[in-house]
């Protein structure tokens, strides 16, 4: 049976809609100048360590981005359920679970 893309193309443009907006409020959050700086070292280390933290949620919600951008430009293309690395049909249960993914179960073994 294949997958139901519309609901599931759906889904991915919600949860975009959503990511985008927390990224968004992240960046803000590491562009903002007006911080003050830490006064002393014990500080200073906690002031970077949030900043890197920060840092890192970024890069993961990029990745998201990307990965739910292209779930869903394979779903305008209609490719959505072929493996990208063997050609074959991704199970609609796979697609259902991980909406994302772009190979088949044994590809991604
Ligand atoms: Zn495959």
């Amino acid at each position: 049976m294949d997958p139901d893309t519309a609901s599931i193309k759906a889904k991915l443009e919600l949860e975009l809609a959503d990511v985008l907006q927390k990224s968004q409020r992240l960046i803000k959050h590491l562009r903002n100048e007006d911080r003050t700086l830490p006064k002393d070292w014990s500080e200073m280390a906690q002031f970077v360590e949030n900043d890197e933290v920060l840092e890192a949620l970024e890069v993961r919600s990029r990745d998201r981005i990307d990965a739910l951008r292209l779930a869903i430009r394979r779903i305008d293309e209609g490719v959505y359920t072929r493996c990208t690395d063997c050609g074959t049909t991704i199970a609609s249960e796979r697609l259902e679970t991980l909406p994302t993914t772009h190979v088949c179960v044994d590809c991604a073994a």
